[in-house]
């Protein structure tokens, strides 16, 4: 490569950028046909710095694509039945195509039983029973928001997973346990799944063609445990002390980029990698949610 570098880097914002360009250009067409533009609501409960920059992130990707959006902001101390009779309310408006509730929760309120109450056609993160079921399904439904969108950035690269050895480390119910179905039904991969309990996790992780970690421990995957040419997703994003930053914290991935980087052929960066793209991927669920009712 010119540049030196023997890897390409997978540019999450670039793609996510590429996508909202498609995105608003559909919108434009739904209000040329006299529809009305996707509306999208978003739950923010309490004030946890991290989920807010999040919520921010979303709302400013709606204004860019030219939806509607509703931000509902609820005290910490709201109780798990009262956030249910909002989520009802907002089941029931027909307005709103499709809407989140942003995670993590306040402990007294079960994001399970939160989860079941969104209606499954809104359900534009996709963590419904009934959308992560439809993974396995001929017809899929509204797919969990950051698996797809890391499905969708391997496919704008053109990595192709047909009969590839896909480890997939972390195994949570909103990424790893997801996206290792999402690789094996559409990827049609070989697919490894590595957790907590996985003995030797780097024996497994030299195996990979294509290596996938959402686990939250920042460099927990070194250059010793990747075979040369392999294709990396780095899903992990933490907030690590930094005194250099204004913020006092930088954000760091799963992956140790500087060591890791140069025995790769590919690589997401954090920032920059799969954040965005899970952005994206809720738009994209939140136009076809939209589609679908059909306004
Ligand atoms: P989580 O619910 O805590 O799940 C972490 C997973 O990692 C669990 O399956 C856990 O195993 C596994 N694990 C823990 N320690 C491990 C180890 N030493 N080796 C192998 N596996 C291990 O977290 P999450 O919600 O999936 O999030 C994971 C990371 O991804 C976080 O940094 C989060 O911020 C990030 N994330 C990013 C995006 C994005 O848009 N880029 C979206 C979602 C999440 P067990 O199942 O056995 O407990």
């Amino acid at each position: 490569m010119a540049d030196g570098k023997t890897y390409t880097l997978l540019d999450g914002r670039k793609v996510a950028t590429e996508i909202k360009k498609e995105i608003a250009a559909k919108v434009k067409a739904l209000k040329s046909q006299g529809k009305k533009e996707p509306h999208l609501a978003i739950i923010l409960v309490g004030d946890d710095g991290a989920s807010s920059t999040y919520v921010d992130g979303k709302v400013k990707a709606c204004t860019e694509v030219g939806f509607h959006f509703s931000l509902m902001r609820f005290a910490t101390t709201i109780s798990e039945s009262r956030l249910i009779k909002h989520i009802e309310q907002i089941n029931n408006d027909d307005d709103i195509d499709g809407f989140i509730v942003q995670l993590p929760l306040p402990e007294h309120i079960s994001v399970v039983r939160i989860t079941e109450k969104i209606r499954a056609d809104k359900d534009v993160d996709g963590f419904t029973n009934h959308n992560f079921g439809s993974i396995v399904s001929k017809n899929p439904l509204l797919l969990p928001a950051t698996p797809n969108g890391v499905m969708e950035l391997l496919r704008r690269y053109n990595i192709d997973t047909v009969g590839r050895h896909c480890v997939m480390v972390g195994a949570s119910r909103i990424a790893g346990a997801p996206l290792s179905m999402m690789l094996a039904e559409q990827g049609q991969a070989t697919v490894t799944i590595c957790h907590k309990y996985t003995k030797d996790l780097a024996s497994h992780t030299r195996m990979a063609d294509i290596l996938l970690v959402a686990v939250g421990k920042p460099g927990l995957i070194t250059a010793d445990m990747v075979k040369d040419g392999v294709v990396v997703i780095d899903i992990g994003i933490s907030r690590v002390p930094d005194k250099a930053k204004d913020s006092g914290f930088s954000i760091r991935g799963d992956v140790d980029f500087n060591g890791v980087a140069p025995k790769s052929s590919f690589i997401t960066p954090v920032p920059g990698g799969i954040g965005p793209m899970t952005i994206a991927s809720l738009l994209m669920n939140t136009l076809k949610a939209a589609e679908q009712r059909k306004h």
